[in-house]
C-alpha cells in the first residue's frame, strides 16, 4: 500500500516549494512527467504513438483554492487538444475535477467540464476523469453520473481500495459506465477503504472480472503482473477480444512491458502527465514505491 508519510508530504505546501524551486530534481522529475510545457508532451506522445501505444494527457494541477485559477487550466487543455489527435489519434485527456474547483463549487465545476467535453468531442478526444482524494469523490461521481446519458464515452476512474466501489459500480441501470480501474493512491481511513496490500489486489482482480462481464471497454490502469496475467487469462476464458478492454499504466513506469503488450496485440494506453505542477503527482509516485525516494532525495542534494 502506499507509504502514508509520503502521502502526508504530497500534500506539504514547503516541501513542495522547496523541491520545485531544486533544479537537481529535473532528471527525476523527468522520468515520470513529460515535461513543462504542451509541445513536450505532444513530442512524447507521437514517439509512444509510433510504438502503437495510447496517451491520456493530465495537465498537472489540483485542489485549486481560487476559482478564478479554473480558466487557465481549461484554456491549457484546449490548446493541448489542438494537436493532440493529430500526433496521436485515439489520445484522450485525463481530468482531476479539483482542479476544475469541484471542492469550491460543484455546480461550476460541471460547466467548465462541458466546456471540456464539448472541445474534445469537436477533436474526436476522448476524456477520463481521474479519482481523487475520498473529499472529491462522491462529488466526482455525482458529476460523471449527471453526464454519462449525454457523454457515454466519458470514462471514470474507480478505485479497488475503497470499499464502496463495487456498490457504485453496480448502481448503473441505463447507460453502463466506462471505467478505468485502478487500485488507489490517496491516505483513506480504515472506515473507507482496504489499508491491507493483499486485500486491494485480491479485490482489484474481483472487480476486474466485475468489469470484464459487465462493463463496455473496461481499462485496467495497473503494474502490478499478477492483475495484469489476471486479466489476460479472464478475457481467453470468457472470450472477450483484446480490442474490448485496454491496459492503462503510468509514463516512466514499466516501459518494456508496455511495449510487450502492444507488440501482443492488446490496446495499451499511457498516462503521460505534464506541466509544473509535478509535485503531489510525483509524491504519489514515491509513497507506491518508497525505494524511489532516495534517488529523489539524492538528486535534491545534488548528490
Ligand atoms: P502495485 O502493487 O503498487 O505495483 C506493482 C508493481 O508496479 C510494483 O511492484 C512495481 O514494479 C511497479 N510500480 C508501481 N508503482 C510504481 C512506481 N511509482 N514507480 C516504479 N514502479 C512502480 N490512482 C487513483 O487513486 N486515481 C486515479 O485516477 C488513478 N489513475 C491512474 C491511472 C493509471 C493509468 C494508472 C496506471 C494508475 C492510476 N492511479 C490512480 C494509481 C493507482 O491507484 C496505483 O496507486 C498505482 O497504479 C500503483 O498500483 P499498481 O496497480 O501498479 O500495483
Amino acid at each position: 500500500m502506499p507509504n502514508r508519510l509520503l502521502l502526508k508530504a504530497a500534500q506539504s505546501k514547503q516541501l513542495e516549494s522547496f523541491t520545485t524551486r531544486n533544479r537537481f530534481t529535473r532528471p527525476v522529475v523527468h522520468r515520470y512527467v513529460a515535461g513543462y510545457t504542451v509541445q513536450d508532451a505532444w513530442n512524447i506522445a507521437a514517439e509512444l504513438k509510433a510504438d502503437g501505444i495510447d496517451v491520456s494527457l493530465d495537465f498537472l494541477g489540483e485542489s485549486v483554492e481560487d476559482l478564478a485559477q479554473v480558466p487557465d487550466a481549461i484554456r491549457e487543455y484546449r490548446t493541448a487538444m489542438e494537436r493532440l489527435a493529430e500526433v496521436s489519434p485515439g489520445a484522450t485527456i485525463s481530468v482531476k475535477l479539483s482542479q476544475l474547483g469541484v471542492l469550491i463549487d460543484p455546480q461550476q465545476c460541471a460547466e467548465h467540464l462541458e466546456d471540456l467535453l464539448h472541445t474534445a468531442a469537436e477533436y474526436n478526444i476522448g476524456v477520463e476523469l481521474d479519482m481523487e482524494h475520498s473529499s472529491a469523490g462522491r462529488p466526482t461521481l455525482e458529476i460523471f453520473r449527471q453526464f454519462l446519458p449525454r457523454f457515454p464515452r466519458l470514462r471514470q476512474a474507480f478505485q479497488s481500495y475503497l470499499r464502496s466501489t463495487l456498490a457504485d459500480l453496480a448502481s448503473f441501470d441505463d447507460v453502463q459506465p466506462c471505467i478505468r480501474l485502478v487500485k488507489g493512491a490517496f491516505d483513506e481511513p480504515v472506515t473507507l477503504a482496504f489499508q491491507d496490500a493483499a486485500e486491494v489486489t485480491n479485490q482489484y482482480k474481483y472487480l476486474s472480472a466485475w468489469a470484464l462481464q459487465h462493463l463496455p471497454d473496461p481499462a485496467f490502469g495497473t503494474h502490478d503482473e499478477s492483475c495484469i496475467s489476471y486479466v489476460i487469462y479472464l478475457a481467453k476464458e470468457l472470450n472477450i477480444a483484446p480490442s474490448d478492454f485496454e491496459f492503462q499504466m503510468l509514463y516512466g513506469i514499466r516501459r518494456d512491458r508496455q511495449r510487450e503488450l502492444a507488440q501482443q496485440g492488446y490496446r495499451v494506453r499511457v498516462y503521460l502527465p505534464y506541466g509544473a505542477q509535478w509535485y503531489p503527482y510525483l509524491m504519489r509516485r514515491m509513497a507506491e514505491r518508497p525505494a524511489n525516494l532516495m534517488l529523489f532525495l539524492r538528486s535534491a542534494i545534488g548528490k
